[in-house]
This record gives C-alpha cells, structure tokens and sequence, in this order.
C-alpha cells in the first residue's frame, strides 16, 4: 500500500507528484501542498497558485516581490 510522505497515512489511491526532478507520494492535496509547495520569501504564505519567481526566490504576489525590492514582475493571474 503507498504511503504519504508527509504524514505516513497509507492509503491506495495516493498521488504522485514529480517537483524539480523528485517524484513524491502523498495521500491528499494538503499534504503535497504543505510538504512541497514554495513559500513566499516575503510573508512565508504557501503559493499554491502560480506565483512570482525572481532571482531564485518564490513570491506569492507583485506586492510582496516589490517589497521585498525585486522589481518588473508582472501578475499572471
Ligand atoms: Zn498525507
Ligand atoms: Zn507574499
């Protein structure tokens, strides 16, 4: 029976989800999102939508990337 990485339930219809090159198994959405999805460098918000990367860094949205002094990001939501 596959088993969640995150939490260790077992259970038989877990999802597997390849991230920069790594497969990972989870049990659920929530799992995969606490155990893989970035967080904004600015309010530590896990993006689960798609974000803003700039110079290595994941931003959540143009604000927090200002803020935090990247600049020229445009939202692409
Ligand atoms: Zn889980
Ligand atoms: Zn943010």
């Amino acid at each position: 029976m596959p088993q969640c990485e995150h939490c260790g339930n077992q259970y038989d219809k877990t999802l597997e989800i390849t991230y920069d090159g790594t497969t990972h198994t989870f049990d659920c959405f929530e799992c995969a999102i606490a155990q893989i999805a970035p967080e904004c460098a600015k309010c530590g918000v896990k993006i689960i939508g798609h974000g803003m990367e700039a110079s290595g860094q994941f931003f959540c949205c143009r604000n927090c990337a200002e803020t935090a002094g990247v600049r020229g990001l445009q939202d692409r939501v």
